[in-house]
């Protein structure tokens, strides 16, 4: 008997739209498909991000499109009890910071590293805090030497591989304005509800060697990862609020719902849906997701 614990993990920024909704998707059927349990957890541990409401939008949202989720949702901001326990855990692994993001950002320039995404940081508090700095983040230390390179099997991606030391650099747990990181939030939250698959959109591949790395520290298991491509508008942006994702409409008649949210998320996904009603598109959606599936030997 399989048994398989799925997620949807949104962050209340604002309501569902279509990027998001692929990603719900994603993980519904592929919990579906293996039978399994479809947990909702809302991660709003970004106090400045979290937009008032928006937690019971999406929810409605999930409920109105027929994903029923198992058990109770969990709001990361009652479980802060936990990701506290988990740094004690840490605690030789980690250090305080008193750089800020502009000189980080410096650094990275003066180093002639190209600048992306992911600020690597170059080191400047490990030994201790510069003198005049006052502790700001907590960071967790990379291995150095050698540096540590994380592989792991992404569903979807195939063979996945990053160095963490090169890649990102020692990472922030606890951030400078207080709140909980999202990397150490997730690690410990999928852990202690059991997740065993992680299904999730592929901006966050890049993410996950760093959680592979604090499950090892931790002494947690390994999900799965699957990892869906992600919606982007025309300027090759991540679909949000901000660049175009039209907010799902709570209000919409079921047949609106359908053609202009259910149907174009399954069908970016890859999936030949047609139906006329919310429950046709579930019969036929679950066995499309499981049909792709054994066509990419991702099952
Ligand atoms: N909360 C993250 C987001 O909304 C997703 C985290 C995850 O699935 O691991 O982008």
């Amino acid at each position: 008997m399989t048994s398989y614990i799925g997620r949807f993990a949104p962050s209340p920024t604002g309501p569902l739209h279509l990027g998001s909704l692929v990603a719900a998707m994603a993980s519904y059927l592929d919990a579906k498909v293996h039978g399994g349990q479809w947990l909702v957890r809302i991660e709003d541990l970004d106090r400045d991000r979290n937009v008032a409401g928006a937690d019971e939008h999406i929810l409605a949202s999930l409920r109105r499109c027929g994903m029923l989720w198992d058990g109770e949702v969990t709001w990361q901001t009652r479980r802060e009890h936990l990701y506290e326990a988990a740094l004690a855990q840490l605690a030789q692994h980690i250090y305080p910071c008193g750089c800020s993001r502009r000189e980080i950002a410096d650094s990275q320039t003066r180093l002639g590293l190209v600048l992306n995404a992911t600020l690597v940081y170059p080191g400047t508090c490990r030994a201790g805090l510069a003198p005049g700095k006052a502790p700001r983040a907590l960071r967790l230390r990379t291995p150095q030497e050698p540096h540590r390179v994380i592989g792991f099997h992404d569903r979807w991606h195939g063979d996945v591989e990053q160095d963490i030391t090169a890649a990102v650099g020692d990472f922030v747990i606890r951030r400078a304005d207080g709140f909980w990181a999202y990397q150490l939030a997730v690690v410990v939250d999928d852990a202690a509800q059991g997740i065993t698959d992680i299904v999730r959109g592929a901006d966050l591949l890049d993410s996950t060697p760093r959680q592979l790395y604090l499950q090892e520290l931790l002494g947690l298991p390994h999900p799965r990862y699957l990892h869906v491509p992600v919606v982007v508008n025309a300027d090759g942006e991540k679909l949000s609020k901000q660049t175009g994702g039209a907010a799902f409409d709570n209000g919409a008649p079921p047949a609106a719902l359908l053609t202009a949210s259910l149907l174009p998320a399954a069908r970016f996904l890859g999936l030949d849906v047609h139906a006329d009603t919310i429950d046709a598109f579930w019969r036929d959606a679950v066995p499309a997701w499981a049909n792709l599936l054994r066509a990419r030997d991702a099952m």
